[in-house]
């Protein structure tokens, strides 16, 4: 009887010739074209300029820490608002602090306080249409709350 061997990744058996020994583990010709796959699309997806959203939120997060050492005084830090503790009754919103963070922000960078009032106010339409989406695909509240933090990131870096 042939050896066979058992593959690490989907812990079937093969014989030796479908399975080969990469970085001290046993892998199956599948899970190497798999794994051979995943390594194509990531690459295709940096070629396009595609970003997973973990991706893009830590380098919000870089580009937020970047920016407080070098001392933003016109802004009080993101990272300074709290987050509150979100219940299905409250629902996720803009709390008076960050509707103050996005409007300054826009007047630093040059809208009148009308066209800032405006803006704001088509973000915090914005996240609720998306939570509300989410909210539709039965996502739990934690999630619902790190989705749109990030969210939020993203449109304060915008
Ligand atoms: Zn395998």
């Amino acid at each position: 009887m042939k050896k066979k061997k058992k593959c690490g990744f989907c812990k079937k058996t093969f014989p030796k010739s479908k399975i080969a020994r990469i970085n001290k583990m046993w892998r199956c010709i599948f899970c190497k074209r798999k794994k051979r796959k995943e390594h194509r699309e990531d690459l295709r997806r940096n070629v396009l300029g595609i970003r997973k959203r973990a991706d893009i939120s830590k380098e919000v997060r870089e580009r937020r820490e970047q920016r407080e050492k070098e001392g933003n005084k016109y802004l009080p830090s993101i990272k300074s608002i709290k987050y509150r503790k979100i219940t299905p009754a409250l629902g996720l919103y803009l709390t008076k602090v960050e509707w103050q963070v996005l409007n300054q922000k826009y007047i630093n960078n040059g809208l009148s306080s009308k066209e800032a009032y405006r803006k704001v106010k088509g973000i915090r339409e914005y996240l609720m249409d998306f939570t509300q989406k989410l909210r539709k695909e039965k996502k739990s509240e934690e999630e619902l709350s790190i989705r749109f933090k990030e969210e939020f990131e993203k449109l304060c870096e915008t």
